[in-house]
């Protein structure tokens, strides 16, 4: 099978979700050295997207100390509502208004621990459009659901509410950023194997290009997350259907970071082990 990549090119993307870490002064350390080693490894091209992702409070700092840089922010959530009487809520426009390009959407831990329906981030997803901002949507399945291969079954199932927004939606689809992240890979130390990565990637695609059109599941990136490493990113990226990652307990150590977006630009050959 022809690799999408060939047909044709997607912009790599790595993304760090910092989930509830950091204060004022981690953030100006950590942002300073990324910022700086950034310019210094890549003077000239980024191999791909940098984006961080820190909490909300953060965010405006955060902008500040990106300022002249070439690394995208983003955030961790949004509100399916625009404004109004939610308490505690942070609306799609408020995080454009910040400086943010984008969205983290789905995150499992989302699902889990606040009970986020399927229906509900396709409505998040269609806030995060509506507002300029590009929606990183997160799928994946857990290990009962894996050992009773039921991972297909599962992913459809959660990937099925956006397809009409993918449809529908006027901006490019390259705006969109899907990302498979295994519940049991996360801040396991256990990445899925390059082969499930890619089967899963691939399933991705397939149903947008079935359901929805064959240039736009060209266009659609697919990151790949769940305790990707420097040791690990390499071989992860160098998969025909992962377009990057989205990085959580790596993302809030600037070496580890650095070298996974740098993994971008070394691709290796994909094992069998
Ligand atoms: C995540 O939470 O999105 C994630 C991928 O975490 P980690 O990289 O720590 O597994």
């Amino acid at each position: 099978m022809t690799p999408w990549r060939d047909v044709m090119p997607r912009q790599a993307l790595v993304a760090g979700n910092w989930k509830m870490n950091g204060t004022t002064a981690f953030a100006r350390d950590l942002v300073g050295a990324i910022r700086d080693g950034v310019a210094a490894t890549y003077p000239d091209q980024l191999p791909g997207e940098l984006l961080i992702c820190p909490p909300h409070p953060l965010l405006q700092g955060v902008q500040a100390l990106l300022a002249n840089s070439p690394i995208l922010l983003g955030g961790q959530n949004i509100s399916e509502h625009k404004s109004g009487p939610h308490t505690g809520e942070v609306s799609a426009d408020m995080l454009h208004d910040l400086g943010c390009r984008a969205v983290i959407l789905g995150h499992s831990e989302r699902r889990s621990l606040h009970q986020e329906s399927d229906a509900l981030i396709a409505r998040k997803v269609a806030a995060a459009l509506q507002a300029q901002l590009t929606p990183i949507v997160c799928l994946g399945e857990s290990l009962q659901q894996r050992q009773n291969q039921q991972t297909l079954e599962i992913i459809e199932k959660q990937l099925s509410p956006l397809l009409p927004l993918l449809r529908a939606q006027p901006q490019p689809p390259s705006s969109w950023v899907l990302a498979y992240e295994p519940i049991w890979a996360i801040g396991s130390g256990l990445h899925a194997q390059p082969e499930q990565i890619q089967e899963v990637h691939a399933f991705i695609r397939q149903q947008i290009q079935q359901q929805v059109g064959a240039t736009i599941a060209s266009q659609c990136r697919i990151l790949y997350g769940g305790s990707v490493s420097p040791g690990n990113a390499a071989e992860i990226f160098a998969l025909p259907d992962v377009d990057g990652g989205l990085i959580g307990g790596a993302s809030l150590k600037a070496d580890s970071f650095l070298s996974i977006f740098a993994a971008l630009s070394t691709p290796q050959t994909i094992s069998n082990s």
